[in-house]
């Protein structure tokens, strides 16, 4: 589960983008991090960079289907 200590850095949103499950080796637009909704592993990913594929996280067949879901959406100014 992500961590947070200061309070005023984070907020409540209901953007859709939270709700996009992603498969593995997806090309992310929006920065930040994504949980794996099967074994919830989460893992940092930059803009525009890939989720991780399947083999690149420890996820066992009772974990179900790997998908990505953004937890954190970090703010860039550009
Ligand atoms: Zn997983």
């Amino acid at each position: 589960m992500a961590l947070y200590k200061r309070r005023p850095y984070v907020l409540d949103s209901d953007l859709a983008v939270f709700e996009v499950r992603h498969a593995p080796a997806t090309r992310v637009a929006n920065p930040g991090i994504y949980r794996c909704t099967g074994c919830g592993e989460e893992v940092p990913v930059a803009k525009g960079h890939l989720l991780p594929r399947g083999e690149q996280h420890e996820h066992g067949p009772e974990d179900g289907k790997v998908e990505w879901q953004l937890i954190v959406f970090a703010q860039q100014k550009r």
